[in-house]
């Protein structure tokens, strides 16, 4: 497997078993801050690619014990070693001392080499918006197709009004691509970012028409960093109630605002930072596919951290999980239904 530090990779596969990666191949994205007293300290920005194992301390079997790829590599400038980059989200098992040390006893031959500096750190990706991708040639807006459209056909029997797709959330059909690999014919949904300046389209994702298989159900416009963007997060409102954060952009469809996509079912630093500014104040509450049950657990706790450990603007506002049983997902409920569930889950809090 490609990953950006095959040492300790290697040293916890020894001692783990089975290890997963998460952002794989995403650099850390840190810089070199002068305090007023000369002291240097790093600011991580984004922690980049993780390996999980199941925690030993909690007897997790679920892979919540996560480790930075930069874990117990030094700072160059700082000497820090990113002890703080390892975690279990199980139990918190590493804010005890003993716990601490015991990982860095299992993994001792890892830890003594990379302490000597003997550790080198592959160059990764950065995740970052990047330029524009630019909507393929041959987009079409749905309104502007024909009534009987296969693309219209697909968000009807979503349980969706084509026109008010198309008006709303700019979605449109492409029958060339480039979808290289991934079939013709394409459901385009584009992405935005949203700065201080405004939101404008960046890229875009495009879904299948039909339950085939062999074809990708999603398929990203080629060099967009998707894990950079929340889909959706241009209509969030100025309001004060809840923001959603779903899977994909069918479900923020469903909520009709205030509600973003993470794109897949894992949130990046990046998407972290993004959110807790743009749902600054206001209740988040996490509602994934119902078989993502423990990686909504992990959303939820990353974004609670977030919240309490933000030194700029600390925010105790609620994040809450929305379950959903096996099976079904938001796209599946009706608008109504949403809502009535968004009530209840926030008068029990
Ligand atoms: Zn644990």
């Amino acid at each position: 497997m490609n990953v950006l530090n095959p040492p300790l990779f290697e040293a916890l596969t020894r001692e783990f078993g089975e290890v997963r990666v998460t952002d794989q191949g995403a650099a850390m994205i840190a810089r070199h801050v002068r305090y007023p007293g000369g002291q240097v300290r790093l600011e991580v920005g984004s922690a980049g690619e993780y390996y999980r194992v199941c925690c030993a301390f909690c007897n997790d079997t679920r892979f919540r014990l996560w480790i930075n790829h930069r874990w117990g590599v030094p700072d160059p400038k700082t000497g820090s070693r990113h002890r703080w980059a390892a975690i279990c989200y199980n139990e918190n098992c590493l804010a005890r001392e003993e716990n601490r040390v015991e990982l860095i006893r299992r993994v001792s031959w890892y830890d003594r080499t990379a302490g000597a500096g003997r550790v080198k750190i592959l160059p990764g990706r950065v995740t970052e918006p990047g330029t524009p991708k630019p909507l393929p040639r041959d987009f079409l807006r749905l309104s502007e197709l024909d009534k009987g459209h296969p693309a219209r056909g697909y968000v009807r029997s979503r349980g969706f009004v084509p026109d008010l797709i198309s008006q709303r959330w700019g979605v449109g059909y492409s029958e060339a691509g480039p979808f290289p690999g991934a079939g013709i014919g394409r459901l385009v949904i584009p992405i935005h970012r949203v700065t201080e300046d405004g939101a404008r389209v960046w890229g875009w994702q495009a879904r299948r028409l039909n339950e085939n298989e062999h074809l990708p159900k999603y398929f990203t416009a080629p060099g967009l960093q998707k894990t950079a963007f929340l889909y959706g997060a241009e209509r969030i409102t100025d309001g004060t109630g809840p923001v959603v954060v779903c899977e994909g952009p069918i479900d923020v469809w469903r909520f009709e605002r205030d509600a973003v996509a993470l794109l897949g079912n894992h949130i990046s630093d990046s998407q972290v930072r993004l959110l807790c500014r743009l749902a600054t104040g206001r209740p988040l509450v996490v509602a994934l596919d119902g078989e993502a049950r423990d990686e909504a657990e992990v959303v939820v706790t990353r974004l609670r951290r977030a919240r309490e450990s933000s030194i700029l603007r600390p925010d105790p506002s609620p994040v809450l999980l929305m379950p959903f049983p096996a099976g079904r997902d938001p796209a599946d409920c009706s608008h109504e239904e949403l809502k009535r569930r968004m009530r209840r889950l926030l008068q029990t809090t």
